[in-house]
């Protein structure tokens, strides 16, 4: 059952994919909300229509500097730590302020949390399984990671993350939610932010050779933003579960299928080219949400068509592309 009173809530992230839509949701539900971002992979578009709302205030600082003085003395009863750059060409561009946001940040917030008996959430990744050697992961699973790879600065962090978040949870009772996040894809991905939705879809629009890494035949699995955020405000207000929880759809599919759908529901000519596979690119993902439908009653409603369609109009508009005739 969602708290029905008005709360004070800090979200990192704000200006972000997931943050901006978390953000709308927290508003519309009307909490206040104090959002910070660094706009280095998150975008003042994202949060544009929010500029005059009187319940959202935004922050713009790079967390990974230490947190802003503008949050001293200040109390909050959510905290959702989103702050972080997410694919994997943004944190190999960004690795020092991947770590740091994930790490000490996640210190940082977790003190202030301790501080103002706060509740935080902290947003994990299923890149903490690695390249899985267990199919679907539970959230049982250890994982498979690399600690020096071309991914490690994100895994690792976020590993970090979770760890932190358990410590500060056992030894000094901070209450804690951790999520691990699976593929989500929808509007307000940044064009050139290199996942692999958004980068098909821009490349179809465009009329360019669809980038299919590797032969295509690595998985992946879908979650629609609206979904994804549905299940972090469920998890947010779910009674005491500190472990991690999977959110994300377990409707699995090679990037090649990705690729051709994607193609044929922007009505594309484009074709498709291979292209060298990146280091450690895990080969299969697929979340077990078994935890997930039993802890929170939540799975993910929207089709890998719907969701398509509603991105590919959203960047239709977006990269000024009208629809085909
Ligand atoms: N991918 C691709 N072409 C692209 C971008 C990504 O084939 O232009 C593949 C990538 O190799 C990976 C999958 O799509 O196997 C998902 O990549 P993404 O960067 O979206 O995130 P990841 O799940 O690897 O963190």
């Amino acid at each position: 059952m969602m708290n029905s009173s008005v709360q004070r809530v800090l979200v990192t992230g704000a200006a972000g994919f997931l943050g901006s839509h978390l953000t709308d949701r927290l508003l519309d539900m009307g909490h206040e909300v104090t959002g910070v971002d660094s706009m280095i992979t998150g975008s003042g578009e994202n949060i544009s229509h929010l500029r005059t709302h009187p319940k959202f205030k935004l922050i713009t600082a790079d967390l990974a500097r230490g947190l802003p003085s503008e949050l001293k003395g200040q109390t909050f009863d959510r905290i959702w730590h989103l702050a972080s750059p997410a694919s994997p060409v943004g944190y190999v561009k960004q690795q020092v302020i991947t770590l740091k946001v994930n790490a000490i940040t996640t210190i940082e917030l977790l003190e202030l949390a301790e501080k103002c008996r706060a509740r935080i959430f902290v947003a994990s990744t299923s890149e903490c399984y690695g390249d899985p050697l267990e199919h679907p992961q539970k959230e049982t699973y250890w994982g498979n990671v690399n600690s020096v790879g071309m991914r490690s600065m994100y895994d690792e962090s976020k590993r970090f993350m979770e760890a932190a978040a358990m410590a500060y949870h056992r030894e000094r009772g901070v209450d804690t939610r951790i999520v691990r996040i699976f593929n989500t894809y929808g509007p307000r991905l940044a064009v050139d932010d290199g996942r692999v939705v958004v980068a098909f879809i821009k490349q179809a629009l465009q009329g360019e050779p669809l980038t299919v890494q590797g032969d295509g035949s690595q998985t992946r699995s879908l979650c629609y933003v609206d979904d994804e955020i549905r299940g972090f405000l469920l998890l947010m207000e779910s009674p005491d579960y500190h472990l991690p929880v999977n959110i994300g759809n377990p409707d699995e599919v090679s990037v090649m299928q990705i690729a051709q759908e994607i193609r044929d529901l922007c009505g594309s000519k484009s074709v498709i080219r291979h292209a060298p596979l990146p280091p450690d690119d895990p080969r299969q993902r697929c979340p077990d949400i078994t935890l997930a439908k039993k802890l929170l009653g939540w799975e993910p409603t929207v089709s890998r068509r719907d969701g398509l369609l509603r991105t590919i109009a959203y960047y239709r508009q977006k990269l000024g592309i009208p629809a085909a005739a």
